[in-house]
């Protein structure tokens, strides 16, 4: 049996649908055709010089090139990075720089417009080379060879503990870090995924997150093809766009962050609705709220799962009916082991509150370069910490309160700024509210909230603060409520409290 890599992950000779671009006219891929493709690219990547353990830096949005030049890195040996293509220089940089990459993959044009990947990637020598579809294959246009002159490889095949993948963490409690996923890493997630949400062939997901992180990568993309279904790859999540082409393309499920879902439920529905199989929410809270607006409104079970990137994405779900569906829950364990665990390394009771766990094949085996981080990130039975505080329910179901490092400690009192956030979501006049910690004198911490009120809606800090008297005790009233009319957040649409609090901190000066 060939041995279990993204070369073996999808079938190569099946003339069903793989990939959609939508377009006039769309593109439509095959099996058969992507695997062409990617088998093409890799002999390409070879040619100049790529060989096992290269990075690979791809800074494409989401594009049929993006697709093929990341399974064809994968299955050289070497190791995709994807990159925010959006980056500013000194971003592109900081990541080129961290990984040495061989060589990026910058969209058509980019080097006449000496764009900002372009730069970063001259700087540290890597090659740069344009990378686009032509209508037959996709061209790998070498602009500078960099590190890679006079150099060649051989076509190579890729083994299941090769790293395949190096992606680093959204920042949002510190430096982002680097985490390696091996083919064996990606395989288990894909398979963990096709289980929990039953992928057929006759499944065809809509892909509106990006594939420079793993939800969009794993998630929307990976597991999809892993079992044999389709995707409709727009180059970018666009709400006008959506339904059309989820319509057009006849979509059934799409997996996002809960503001991208808030977005589509701030615009029209669909009519008639389409049969929407599930709807998949991760990466940041969904609040219970807004979970029962997105299943009335389009008909579908919402299924909120549990991911981050050191786990190649996805670690907890919600089952599909009949399965229970629990708001505010992020559900139980799918094909790995998560336990609550205290400092000490012990499980805790049923119902407490401590460090979320997870052990599986899916796991990194450890960040790139970090010892520090590695020592205290992983417990002597080889449980990776997430970092995330959270609980079991009597159900097994495990609820998450909080980062650790983002828990409001005020005089030694724990305050969880999601539930926060949840109660504060309730209120009519609040489009949105994000709770964070402010330094104070007195008890080292407090509570600070900021709030975008809803359009032609009135509120002021003392009537926020009556309101959420009733629903929360004394000790977790915010010590100051800042109102904006837009709440910061990263690429992938999450809400970084620590950046929260600077902003609101800077607008007030
Ligand atoms: P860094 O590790 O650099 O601080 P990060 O943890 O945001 O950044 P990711 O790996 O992108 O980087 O995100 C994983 C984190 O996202 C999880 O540890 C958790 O805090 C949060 N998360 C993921 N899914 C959910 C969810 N459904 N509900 C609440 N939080 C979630
Ligand atoms: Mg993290």
């Amino acid at each position: 049996m060939a041995p279990a890599t993204l070369e073996s992950a999808f079938s190569k000779d099946s003339t069903s649908t793989a990939i959609i671009v939508p377009g006039k006219p769309a593109l439509t891929v095959s099996y058969q055709k992507l695997s062409s493709d990617v088998k093409t690219f890799q002999q390409k990547l070879a040619h100049v010089g790529i060989s096992a353990e290269a990075a690979v830096s791809i800074a494409l949005p989401n594009t049929y090139e993006f697709i093929v030049s990341f399974i064809a890195a994968s299955w050289q040996r070497a190791i995709a990075a994807p990159l925010n293509p959006a980056y500013k220089q000194s971003e592109f940089e900081f990541y080129i720089d961290d990984l040495s990459s061989a060589i990026a993959l910058v969209p058509k044009g980019a080097f006449a417009q000496d764009a900002a990947a372009v730069r970063a990637a001259r700087r540290y020598n890597a090659a740069i080379a344009e990378c686009y579809y032509n209508g037959h294959e996709v061209v790998l246009d070498i602009k500078e060879m960099g590190k890679l002159a006079g150099k060649r490889a051989l076509v190579e095949t890729a083994q299941p503990d090769d790293v395949a993948l190096v992606l680093h963490t959204s920042g949002t409690t510190g430096r982002p870090k680097a985490v390696p996923l091996t083919h064996r890493n990606l395989l288990r997630t894909m398979k963990n995924i096709q289980a929990t949400y039953q992928l057929t062939p006759k499944d065809r997901t809509m892909l509106v997150m990006p594939l420079f992180h793993v939800h969009g990568l794993l998630a929307g993309f990976l597991a999809p093809l892993a079992s044999g279904g389709s995707v409709v790859v727009p180059p970018k999540f666009s709400a006008s766009d959506f339904w059309k082409d989820f319509v057009e393309h006849q979509a059934n499920w799409y997996t996002a962050v809960p503001t991208i879902h808030q977005i589509l439920l701030r615009n029209k529905a669909p009519s008639p609705l389409p049969r929407i199989r599930f709807i998949r929410s991760c990466s940041s809270p969904l609040s219970p709220k807004v979970f029962h607006e997105l299943e009335k409104t389009f008909g579908a079970p919402v299924l909120e799962a549990y991911a981050m990137t050191e786990a190649a994405h996805q670690m907890t779900s919600n089952p599909l009916p009949p399965g229970k569906r629990q708001p505010g829950s992020v559900g139980v364990g799918q094909g790995v082991e998560i336990v609550i665990l205290d400092d000490a390394g012990y499980e805790v009771a049923q119902g407490k509150e401590a460090e979320i766990c997870i052990r599986g094949e899916n796991v990194t085996k450890g960040y790139l370069n970090n010892p520090a981080a590695n020592a205290s990130s992983f417990t002597k039975d080889g449980f990776f910490r997430t970092g995330d505080q959270g609980k079991k329910d009597p159900d097994g179901y495990v609820i998450i309160t909080g980062r650790i490092k983002e828990l409001i400690n005020k005089g030694g009192e724990k305050i969880s700024p999601i539930e926060l956030d949840n109660v504060i979501a309730q209120n009519s006049a609040v489009s949105e509210a994000v709770s964070f910690a402010l330094e104070d004198e007195i008890y080292g911490q407090d509570v600070g909230l900021a709030v975008v009120v809803k359009e032609g809606q009135k509120l002021n800090a003392s009537e926020l603060k009556t309101w959420m008297a009733e629903r929360v005790a004394k000790f977790k009233l915010p010590k100051k409520i800042f109102f904006t009319d837009i709440m910061p957040k990263t690429a992938t649409g999450k809400i970084q409290r620590r950046l929260v609090a600077e902003a609101m901190l800077k607008k007030e000066k």
